[in-house]
């Protein structure tokens, strides 16, 4: 059945019915009209969502009915392979293998979790592994009947569903074109959540962005146009969050090779501090990434991982980007802080602090540039204790434990000297100290966890 062609601009007060391809003899709502002196007379609201991108024989799962039939198709298998290592892949990845079925993640990009940064995205994969799920990355596939499995489910990303507003005549793009108060070309007609194309805050571009919040944002404020509020959208951070066996894994705004990309002069932080004090029993490990426009200090993303509290601290680094708090100011946030819950310095301001550190004269090294540094002459040096360096270092460093430094100075004449210690704390002092001393020092930043959980880079 073909649509009826929309209405044009400016054209009110008529009764326009759409019927879907998908959905025959469907009729979009028509609102009574608003009473407010501004608002439209007529308004039609469209939020079609976006849907799987389909791999041929394989399922995929949208909706409830997606969930029965898969359901349905792993009853009495015990095999599934998982095509896509996103946020749905691997919640799936989870609920199989919770039923004791084998399962394989297949990921055609060099890593599972796309919007983290490799060395962050290398946490997900072990907690995959250590679970029994076997990943693999770097493969594309085209044809399922090469897979060995006796299920497979695709997740491979979404596409909004633009069929219907480009057969009524809307403009779309790479979704549905719509203006700040969720208009689209026909301004009696919106289109919010996942269909729509909205804005970046990082740099006003245009962006897809298919998560609940901002779809659910999108439909209060064209009931609030509708009914003659006079509101705008704001631009999207894109914060997200998932669970992978137990880890929280949480991001909000651009990762640090997307900012990159984009051809930001980029600052990263990386920190391994506890969720909590370290003496309350029960502290564990987060995994946090600061991505920093080095030439304004503007907070561009963050990602954190750890098994309590990563979430937490990436929906107070969203309302800091929300708010437009700089990477510094995060060191002044007064957070909550019991010992259970937190730390008097909270991990979000030891990422301030940090950020501090280096805009003010600190050097920090990449977890991937040490080889190059390494390689142009700069003297390696562990500082960490000699049972932590015997444990495990970066190949050619010599340890000398930051106690030891203020007494050893004269083996640093006339050296460039790249410290590390496990997180970057003690590499921070023993690198104020030779700084002090008047050697040119610079610090492995994140430290040797980063290093070795970007695989020894
Ligand atoms: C498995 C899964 C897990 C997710 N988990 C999260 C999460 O944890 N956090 C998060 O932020 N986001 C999550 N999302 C994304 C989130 O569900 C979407 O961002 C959100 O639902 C988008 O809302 P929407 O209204 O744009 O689209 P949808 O919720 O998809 O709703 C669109 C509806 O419109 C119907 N429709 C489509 N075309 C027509 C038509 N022509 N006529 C009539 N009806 C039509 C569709 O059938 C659908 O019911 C998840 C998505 C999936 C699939």
């Amino acid at each position: 059945m073909s649509p009826t062609p929309a209405r044009r601009p400016g054209d009110r007060g008529e009764v326009s019915r759409f019927h879907s391809p998908d959905f025959p003899g469907a009729q979009h709502h028509t609102p009574k009209p608003a009473t407010s002196h501004n608002a439209p007379t007529l308004a039609h609201i469209y939020p079609p969502g976006a849907a799987p991108i389909q791999l041929p024989g394989a399922l995929t799962l949208r909706n409830v009915e997606d969930l029965d039939a898969m359901k349905e198709a792993i009853e009495g298998k015990s095999s599934a392979t998982i095509i896509g290592g996103g946020f749905i892949g691997l919640e799936v990845a989870e609920n199989l293998r919770k039923r004791g079925m084998e399962v394989t993640v297949i990921e055609g990009g060099p890593q599972v979790m796309a919007p983290l940064d490799p060395e962050m995205a290398g946490i997900v994969a072990k907690r995959l592994e250590d679970n029994g799920v076997k990943v693999v990355t770097g493969t594309i596939v085209k044809d399922i009947s090469e897979l060995d499995s006796d299920v497979v489910i695709a997740a491979i990303g979404v596409r909004p569903a633009t069929e219907l507003a480009e057969s009524a005549g809307l403009e779309t793009n790479r979704g549905i074109v719509v203006d700040e108060m969720m208009r689209t070309s026909d301004p009696n007609i919106y289109a919010v959540g996942d269909a729509v194309e909205k804005r970046h805050a990082n740099d006003g571009e245009l962006t897809l962005v298919p998560l609940a919040q901002t779809a659910n944002r999108h439909g209060r404020l064209v009931a609030d146009v509708i009914t003659g509020r006079t509101t705008k959208a704001k631009q999207v951070l894109g914060t997200a969050v998932v669970g992978v066996f137990g880890l929280t894994v949480a991001t909000v705004g651009w990762a640090e090779k997307t900012a990159r990309a984009q051809g930001r002069n980029v600052r990263a932080i990386h920190l391994h501090p506890a969720n909590h004090a370290g003496y309350y029993p029960g502290a564990t490990t987060i995994h946090l990434k600061l991505v920093v426009d080095a030439d304004t200090d503007a907070i561009l993303g963050a990602q954190a991982i750890g098994e309590d509290g990563a979430d937490k601290r990436i929906d107070v680094i969203a309302t800091a980007m929300r708010g437009g708090l700089t990477a510094s100011d995060l060191a002044d946030l007064e957070l909550a802080y019991a010992p259970q819950f937190g730390s008097a310095k909270d991990p979000i301001n030891m990422a301030g602090f940090i950020n501090d550190n280096i805009v003010t004269g600190a050097k920090t090294v990449q977890y991937h540039e040490v080889a190059d540094y390494v390689a142009d002459g700069w003297k390696l040096v562990d500082v960490r204790t000699p049972a932590e360096h015997t444990a495990g270092t970066i190949d050619g460093a010599v340890n000398i434990p930051v106690g030891e430094i203020r007494d050893r100075l004269d083996q640093f004449t006339g050296e460039k000297v790249l410290v590390f210690c496990q997180v970057g704390m003690r590499g921070h002092t023993a690198a104020s100290l030779l700084h002090n001393k008047g050697v040119e020092v610079a610090n492995v930043d994140g430290g040797y966890l980063t290093w070795s959980l970007a695989g020894g880079a």
